[in-house]
């Protein structure tokens, strides 16, 4: 498979009408390099099983099991011929963020969004372990658990995600939940909609970028009005953006938002939270106060904590981790790798991304093992569906490339892409879209 390809499996399966799912071949340079063989055929079809290395040439500890995690330990094992990979979880299932606000909706349940590590164990021959990583050395290369056991390795890859900076006022989480982690909250969420007034009010905060999903949360606006036309027929949304303006897909957003669920959204920009009051169900901003029956918080974010206690989160003041996007080494320990949502880059923090992120520090730790320089021209993808209706998607779609001079990826303008509109036939691909990556990433 061509290295270029490999880039885009996960979105094979639902992204096939996409129009800029077309790829440079440079399989001639990828024979030449001797790893075209090693590259999987598709992201969804299982690979043979691959044994854990009798001896190994090299050990990577890899941190969080989620999107990025899960994907980087996975690939490594498939192109890093005898690398051996240990992946530290402290979860022993995957909650899927995507796809979770359809359980503020009921089209979803919290167990359709749940994957194991077996299969990255038994068909990869990853080592998981179960267990919260405390502490990071940089200098040696090894990490502590919560138990006290140190674990080393030669490279450390680090994707434990993302955390939320404290609201004042927000002394129980409970009520007014972010949801913005699946799991517990989302469930809570989904209740607490269910039980407020048809005549409700209910308050959908938007964090300042960047944050994790760059539409998730006016997906979720959408829907949830939506959702409301039908069982709460009186009731109201108020989204307060801290943000100048829609941050993406703003032509289908802004119609969504100003047309078809205007009798519903109520949408604020530039509103800056200052506190809560959860007992009073109240929100403070520089815009007023508003009061609500039901609160989505999602506060504004930040590197999982590890990379800030390593030392590595000194970009976006101090929030994520900048690193070399050839390889995603960090530009402050060049022996840790930071992917996925904690890293620092012009690509937006998603799960299709943190996959393709992956996949480029996989690919560039295999070549440095062989004692070899990771390829200096990767290309990534973005493809995101949102859902406009319960039934209706739009979708967006963008490639980013290497810029030599810049050292950053860069948006291949050509490739930028939005459906107009939204459709049920969007809605349908989108799930085909998740099947794909989620076995791209798990299976
Ligand atoms: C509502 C919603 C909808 C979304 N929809 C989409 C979508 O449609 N498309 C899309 O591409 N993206 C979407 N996303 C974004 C996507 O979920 C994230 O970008 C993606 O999960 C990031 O992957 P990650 O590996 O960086 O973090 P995560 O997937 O959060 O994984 C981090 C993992 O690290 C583990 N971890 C953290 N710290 C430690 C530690 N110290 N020790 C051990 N383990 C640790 C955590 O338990 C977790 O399993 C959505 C997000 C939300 C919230």
């Amino acid at each position: 498979m061509q290295r270029r390809s490999f880039l885009w499996s996960s979105a094979a399966a639902g992204l096939m009408t996409l129009p800029q799912f077309v790829l440079a071949d440079d399989d001639a340079k990828h024979k030449k390099e001797g790893r075209n063989n090693k590259q999987p055929s598709t992201s969804a079809s299982p690979a043979a099983a691959v044994a854990p290395p009798a001896v190994a040439k090299a050990r990577v500890i890899v941190i969080g099991g989620g999107m990025a995690g899960a994907s980087v330990a996975k690939y490594l094992r498939l192109w890093g011929n005898t690398v051996d990979v240990t992946l530290v979880e402290r979860n022993p299932q995957y909650l899927s963020n995507i796809m979770s606000s359809l359980v503020l909706t009921g089209q979803r349940t919290i167990s359709s969004l749940t994957f194991g590590y077996d299969l990255l164990q038994s068909r990869y021959g990853v080592r998981v372990v179960f267990g919260d990583v405390v502490e990071v050395d940089p200098i040696r290369a090894r990490v502590r658990l919560a138990t006290g056991a140190w674990l080393e390795a030669d490279r450390i890859v680090m994707a434990p995600g993302i955390e939320f900076d404290a609201v004042p006022g927000l002394d129980d989480v409970n009520l007014m939940p972010h949801a913005w982690k699946a799991g517990a909250q989302t469930t809570l969420l989904a209740k607490q909609l269910a039980a407020m007034p048809t005549n409700g009010v209910a308050v959908l905060t938007i964090p300042k970028a960047p944050y994790r999903c760059p539409p998730g949360p006016y997906e979720r606006a959408c829907l949830i009005a939506d959702w409301m036309k039908a069982n709460k027929p009186r009731a109201k949304l108020i989204v307060l953006d801290g943000n100048l303006d829609i941050v993406t897909e703003k032509d289908n957003f802004s119609q969504a938002f100003f047309g078809l669920h205007a009798s519903v959204i109520d949408y604020r920009t530039s509103v800056e939270i200052s506190s809560v009051d959860t007992r009073q169900m109240m929100v403070y901003t520089n815009y007023g106060a508003f009061k609500a029956d039901v609160v989505n918080l999602i506060p504004t974010q930040r590197a999982g904590g590890l990379v800030a206690s390593t030392g590595l989160a000194t970009a976006n003041g101090g929030r994520f981790a900048p690193v070399d996007v050839l390889s995603y080494a960090s530009t402050v320990a060049p022996n840790l790798h930071v992917i996925g949502d904690s890293s620092a880059t012009t690509q937006p923090k998603a799960g299709h991304i943190a996959n393709q992120e992956a996949k480029v520090c996989a690919d560039a730790l295999a070549r440095i093992f062989e004692g070899q320089a990771p390829d200096p021209a990767p290309v990534t993808n973005s493809a995101c569906y949102s859902t406009i209706t319960r039934t209706q998607a739009s979708w967006l779609t963008a490639v980013f490339q290497y810029d030599p001079v810049a050292r950053v990826m860069v948006p291949v303008a050509a490739s930028a892409a939005a459906s107009v509109g939204w459709k049920s036939g969007n809605f349908k691909q989108m799930n085909e879209w998740y099947d794909a990556l989620m076995a791209d990433t798990f299976a």
